[in-house]
């Protein structure tokens, strides 16, 4: 690396040292963050997705999501000003995930039915609305803490097989727990949706603003309601095991622009 080169990169590194914790890592499935140098607050867009913009003025970052399908190489993102609008550019590297195979007893939750089917149309239409969920006014930290104390049993973006079929890579992680263990919200934020889904089970998302949301999945019941405000911590329900499961867990997932990104990259994670 030329000096010329190094000193751009030390004053990059000055640049994003103030920003709040998070470990930025522009693969599939992970988070690319872009600095964007205007006065005003910029408007950011990945393939047509608002974009969570963080910082102020002169020295604004938009943190991006990367699907876990991205193509590695040269990615866009639109900028919008009151005055312009441009494209900055960003680079994906590849990233290679491990496959798990699974055999689910319930063999309808693998291939279900007619109505099977209908239930999950109207499910993903759910669930597409909760995702697209947009609290202009919240500035999210960055920072989660884990929804409850247990053993991480599956890691985010394995390339999932059950009963030896393919089906979509684990969008988010697996904490193992007993039944009834408190799950807590992972940051602060409001209640947009709960759902009995037929995958997902009893589901809670939270916004925690800017497009930033959490996800928690397969639980028993719910101790809040759709407009509630929570602060980090707060408990929202217990463990269980309603859905497409082999035993009781938190399927924890955490989305930026409606994509589902590693909840590792927000987390300290005990022993790592
Ligand atoms: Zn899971």
């Amino acid at each position: 690396m030329n000096t010329q080169r190094k000193k751009v990169l030390f004053f990059l590194l000055l640049l994003t040292s103030h920003f709040p914790f998070v470990y930025a890592d522009a693969v599939p499935g992970g988070i690319a963050r872009v600095l964007i140098d205007t006065d005003e607050r910029p408007r950011a867009f990945y393939k047509d997705k608002l974009v969570l913009i963080l910082g102020q003025a002169g020295n604004w970052e938009a943190v991006v999501g990367i699907d876990l399908a991205a193509e590695a190489g040269t990615h866009k993102l639109k900028i919008e000003t009151p005055a312009s609008s441009y494209y900055l550019n960003f680079e994906v590297q590849g990233k290679k995930y491990e496959s798990q195979h699974i055999t689910i007893k319930d063999k309808r939750k693998v291939n279900p039915g007619n109505l099977d089917m209908q239930r999950i149309a109207r499910d993903q239409r759910d669930i597409l609305e909760a995702k697209s969920s947009w609290t202009e006014q919240r500035q999210p930290s960055l920072e989660l803490q884990l929804p409850l104390a247990g053993r991480l049993s599956s890691p985010f973006g394995l390339r999932r097989f059950f009963n030896n079929q393919a089906r979509k890579p684990h969008s988010g992680i697996d904490i193992a727990a007993a039944a009834g263990t408190a799950i807590v919200a992972a940051g602060s934020g409001v209640v947009i949706a709960t759902g009995n889904y037929f995958f997902n089970g009893n589901t809670v998302f939270i916004d925690h603003g800017q497009g930033m949301l959490s996800m928690y999945c397969h639980m028993q019941d719910f101790s809040i309601e759709v407009g509630d405000q929570l602060e980090q911590g707060e408990i929202i329900g217990w463990v269980g095991q309603t859905g497409r499961v082999t035993g009781p867990h938190l399927h924890f997932s955490v989305l930026l622009n409606q994509t589902m990104v590693d909840p590792a990259l927000f987390l300290t994670l005990p022993g790592s």
